[in-house]
């Protein structure tokens, strides 16, 4: 039984966050993602689940297929949002008798476009509680770097953060550009008295119109600085792309050597970036 928490204490990780494809092109992509990446030897990946239980069926299939493959260990994400108690009781259970030993516990944002109850849980650390009672499973929970959206302050954010990891194994952040706001996070998280590891999300540029949207929408910091870098190379793609993997690479190395335990790429199902990056970083040969 792999636990990633066991896996963390080995060393520096690197892992990999995937979505379940919604169609057959969308299928042989990440296929193609999974062959393109596997040399790279991930730590774990992980499958993000659609809040509300919009791919409740594909999250699952695709986190037991890759936890099947040889060397691979898969981590389900899970949200409360549309579920009832029973239901999420009976996805972790399943999650369980499968072999899938580690669960990323969420608290999930309603779908814009579905009519989905609130559900019986209202936050992550009563989802975690859940999947304790379930059986032997290790949890990680989501941490905000720049603070959650919803959330009135900083210092609230930090507590709650703190509340519900210190009843999880470990933490997985949002993606952020300035290593300050991640290690802000852990030294406030350890002045709460809660140590356990938090590994750093990362999320390459590719495209300047993207980046922003995506960082607008969980109301986080996209810097000047970058935001210039960017714009001065704005109308060449491939040199936007090139900009945004070093700046990530940069992001990276600060990020390992002031501490972090290691690296979860936000791949968006593609290989490219998340490749260049660990070969820049010496962690592939490919
Ligand atoms: C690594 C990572 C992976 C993700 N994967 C997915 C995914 O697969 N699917 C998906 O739909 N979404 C995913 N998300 C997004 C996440 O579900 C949303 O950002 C959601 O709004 C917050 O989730 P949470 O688990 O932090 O929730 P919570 O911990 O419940 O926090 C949500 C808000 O409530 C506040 N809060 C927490 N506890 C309490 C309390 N006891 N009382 C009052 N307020 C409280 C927090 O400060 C925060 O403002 C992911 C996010 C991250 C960082």
């Amino acid at each position: 039984m792999t636990r990633i928490p066991d896996l963390l204490r080995r060393g520096p990780s690197t892992s990999f966050e995937f979505f379940p494809p919604r169609t057959p092109e969308a299928e042989t992509v990440l296929e193609e993602t999974l062959v393109a990446l596997a040399p790279l030897a991930p730590t774990f990946v992980s499958v993000t689940y659609g809040a509300g239980g919009t791919t409740r069926e594909r999250t699952h299939d695709l986190v037991v297929r890759i936890n099947a493959l040889p060397g691979m260990t898969a981590m389900a994400h899970l949200t409360c949002v549309g579920h009832t108690r029973a239901e999420l009781e009976a996805i972790v259970t399943r999650y369980r008798d499968e072999g899938i030993t580690n669960i990323l516990a969420l608290g999930g944002d309603p779908p814009a476009d579905a009519d989905v109850a609130p559900g019986e849980l209202e936050h992550a650390i009563e989802l975690v509680r859940l999947i304790r009672q379930v059986g032997d499973v290790a949890i990680g929970v989501a941490a905000f770097p720049e603070p959650h959206p919803r959330s009135p302050d900083l210092a609230t954010d930090r507590r709650f953060t703190a509340e519900k990891l210190a009843e999880a194994d470990f933490a997985i952040t949002q993606f952020f550009f300035e290593a300050h706001h991640y290690f802000d996070l852990v030294a406030a998280l350890a002045d709460l008295g809660v140590d356990r590891p938090v590994v750093p999300g990362i999320m390459p540029v590719q495209s300047l119109a993207a980046i922003k949207r995506m960082t607008a929408m969980q109301g986080s910091e996209f810097p000047t600085w970058l935001e210039a870098k960017l714009h001065a190379v704005g109308d060449d793609p491939e040199a936007v792309r090139r900009v945004g993997i070093e700046e990530a690479t940069r992001l990276c190395r600060e990020l390992l050597d002031g501490g972090a335990p290691g690296l979860h790429f936000y791949t968006l199902n593609r290989s490219p970036a998340t490749r260049e990056i660990a070969t820049n970083l010496g962690l592939a040969t490919v």
